[in-house]
């Protein structure tokens, strides 16, 4: 298994309720390392530019007036299998669907509301750690 690193963000409706640490906590508990990670406040044209992929989708503008609501945590973490094991952490995108113990199961509010995104193979990885952080930012 090769050491991977993936784009991690806590959304508005965890940081409003005060759930950062406890998000960080899970990660950390599966071996996944913050390398990287700073608290931000997207304005709607960069959460609409981050989740373009989406945009036909009828959820697209509910999901980016979400997004730019309140600030987000936005984070690298890296181990072993990251891109998967941070899925397998957060739990199904609907929480009525996620496993007991992820955060999605015992955190998100809705299907919308989810507390948490992660990015979805090493392509999207890569293109959203750029997206977020520089070289520099990167210390590991
Ligand atoms: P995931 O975040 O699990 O990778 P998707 O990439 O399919 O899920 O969707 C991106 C985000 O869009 C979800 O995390 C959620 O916030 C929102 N979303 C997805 N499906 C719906 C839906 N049916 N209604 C409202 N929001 C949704
Ligand atoms: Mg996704």
């Amino acid at each position: 298994m090769a050491i991977e690193r993936t784009l991690s963000i806590i959304k508005p409706d965890a940081t409003k309720r005060n759930l950062t640490g406890k998000i960080n906590a899970k990660f950390e508990d599966a071996g996944l390392r913050i390398v990287a990670q700073k608290r931000i406040h997207l304005s709607p044209a960069q959460a609409g530019q981050f989740y373009v992929v989406h945009k036909d989708r009828p959820f697209y503008g509910e999901l980016v007036e979400f997004m730019a609501s309140e600030p987000v945590v936005v984070q690298v973490l890296e181990g072993e299998n990251a891109i998967a094991k941070n899925r397998e952490v957060m739990g199904a995108t609907n929480p009525a669907q996620a496993d007991a113990g992820t955060i999605r199961k015992e955190f998100a509010l809705s299907v919308g509301e989810n507390s948490v995104h992660g990015s979805d193979a090493p392509e999207t990885a890569k293109e959203e750690i750029a997206f977020f952080f520089s070289g520099l930012e990167l210390v590991g």
